[in-house]
């Protein structure tokens, strides 16, 4: 067992304090620098005759093209959105909140009169995310208004919910029964139709399905028309594929139908900590896979938790400032294991699971809840961030799924390259803070980065995120990591679009 540095540090609750600790962490100056933020040239809103002529389809309150609004749905939430938001890359000319898939069809025919395209917004995360440059004017589609949820089928376990649905949202609304879809996103914004067009996994896919085993049916609306999309059946091909990770490309996701499963009877939760990432992933990998695996499993450095989380609990603060040692070393991270379902079976797991951790000489401790780096919209991790980009300081996220064998040694350089080409563009040192969630094949690693924004104006800016945008493409390249479709999976999806979408109303 590694000893116990009792240094403490506040637990940030303001931008001030929260500056200060990061400055524990990278050399800063004492205070956060005023706010600079570019106000880009104001937005072009549709032309008079387009508006007047999309009024005729959508309520007055369901189309919004004042400056403000244009200019905030220039970029999504994400570190990207915001240089977006800046830059000089085309805006909506205006943002559109249908209520129903009959306005959705509609305007998908209005917009193909007339050479306006679409871009489907969701939670907002990030929907420019894998798209093009647009050609021509545009309009945000954003689905919050169609977040409803029907009644729960007690027949069939099945609930329909529009696609503008939040994913907390639904787990809220079976708060009371015993029931839950399995499915649980970092972000507690992020909906059902962006977490299924961006095919994004969930972080509890080790127990409950990936998100595909929860979908039974999906409809969607493509300018060629709407449809329903099943589950596959003996003989009948997967039809959901054609909208999981289709970045909203070629239709907009409207409803979609849950299986749900029975809640876990019995929840319990360890947080072991650990020397180092090798340490930490050597004994998530002895749990993995074998009898006792958890419900989800998640490593996360000592310092994200600390420096992101104002509000711990004593035995938080306990365990952290036994791991927290100076600042200069870096390598403490935290097991976090969740374990769900029989309580007869859950205290034996989580029995025997304390047995292997202490084995691997980790610290073990019980506790209530754990902490997730949640980005919910007003968290105040996004609130953190957001004055941090203010600051002249880059904060983004990079994503790798690696298989289980080469994690440890892909992580080192992953961190290295962003770290580096960061600290080569940006002037200064640079903090990486890992967090990994376990699926069964895969770890997923995403990466948070600070450090400085490039000097200069915002387009100097851009370029410093496309180069870390290429470098993390690059690592993955080299580790043979990089999802990219076959030349003739690539022609297959091209025929498809050709089909759903002929006339490329669909920004994509
Ligand atoms: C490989 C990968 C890994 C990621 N990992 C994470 C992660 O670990 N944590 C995390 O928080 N985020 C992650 N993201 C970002 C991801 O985009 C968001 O987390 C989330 O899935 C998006 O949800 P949202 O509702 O905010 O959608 P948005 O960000 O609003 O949209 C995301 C995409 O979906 C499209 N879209 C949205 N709604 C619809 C709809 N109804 N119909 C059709 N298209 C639609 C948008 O046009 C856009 O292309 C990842 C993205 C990718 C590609």
């Amino acid at each position: 067992m590694f000893s116990f540095l009792m240094t403490s540090l506040p637990a940030p609750r303001s931008f001030s304090d929260f500056w200060a600790a990061l400055g524990n962490l990278l050399p800063l100056p004492p205070g956060p620098p005023p706010p600079t933020e570019q106000a880009r040239v104001a937005p072009q809103p549709l032309e008079e005759p387009l508006l007047l002529s999309l009024q005729q389809l959508l309520k007055p309150e369901q189309i919004h093209y004042d400056p403000t609004t244009l200019s905030a749905y220039a970029g999504g939430r994400c570190y990207r959105g915001f240089i977006r938001r800046q830059s000089e890359r085309p805006a909506p000319s205006a943002v559109v909140f249908p209520e129903n898939e009959r306005e959705i069809a509609t305007l998908m025919q209005w917009a193909a009169q007339r050479e306006i395209q679409l871009l489907p917004w969701g939670g907002g995360e990030d929907p420019y995310g894998v798209k093009q440059a647009a050609t021509s004017p545009f309009l945000a589609v954003a689905l919050e208004r169609m977040n409803h949820i029907a009644q729960l089928d007690p027949q069939t376990g099945q609930l329909h919910a529009e696609a503008g649905t939040r994913w907390s949202a639904v787990e809220q609304a079976l708060a009371e029964s015993p029931l839950t879809t399995g499915q649980f996103f970092p972000s507690a914004a992020t909906t059902l139709g962006g977490s299924i067009a961006s095919n994004t996994p969930g972080v509890k896919t080790l127990t409950y399905r990936p998100l595909t085993e929860a979908l039974s049916q999906i409809r969607a609306v493509c300018p060629s028309g709407p449809f329903e999309l099943q589950r596959p059946w003996p003989g009948i091909p997967d039809e959901r594929s054609l909208m999981l990770g289709s970045h909203g490309a070629w239709g907009i996701i409207t409803r979609v139908t849950l299986h749900l499963l029975r809640k876990p009877a019995k929840k319990k939760r360890l947080v072991a900590s650990f020397p180092s990432w090798t340490a930490a992933l050597a004994a998530l990998r002895s749990v993995l896979g074998g009898e006792v695996e958890p419900t989800s499993a998640q490593i996360i450095t000592a310092r994200e938790v600390s420096l992101f989380n104002a509000h711990l609990s004593s035995k938080w603060k306990q365990l952290l400032r036994s791991v927290r040692g100076s600042p200069a070393s870096s390598g403490k991270v935290c097991l976090m294991l969740e374990f769900e379902g029989h309580p007869r079976l859950v205290n034996d797991k989580k029995h025997r699971i304390e047995e292997i951790l202490h084995a691997a000489e980790a610290q073990v401790e019980n506790h209530k809840k754990l902490f997730r780096p949640a980005s919910a919209p007003h968290s105040s991790r996004q609130e953190y961030l957001e004055q941090l980009w203010r600051s002249n300081m880059l904060a983004d996220t990079f994503t790798a799924f690696i298989p289980w064998p080469q994690v440890s040694k892909f992580l080192h350089d992953w961190e290295e390259a962003l770290t580096s080409i960061l600290q080569a563009t940006g002037e200064g040192q640079c903090l990486p803070l890992t967090t990994i969630y376990a699926t069964a094949e895969h770890a997923q690693i995403n990466t948070l980065i600070i450090g400085r924004q490039a000097a200069g104006d915002v387009q100097a800016r851009q370029f410093q995120l496309e180069s870390i945008q290429e470098v993390a493409w690059e690592t993955q390249q080299r580790w043979g990591v990089a999802a990219r479709p076959s030349p003739l999976a690539a022609r297959a999806i091209t025929a498809a679009e050709t089909s759903l979408d002929p006339a490329g109303v669909m920004l994509r």
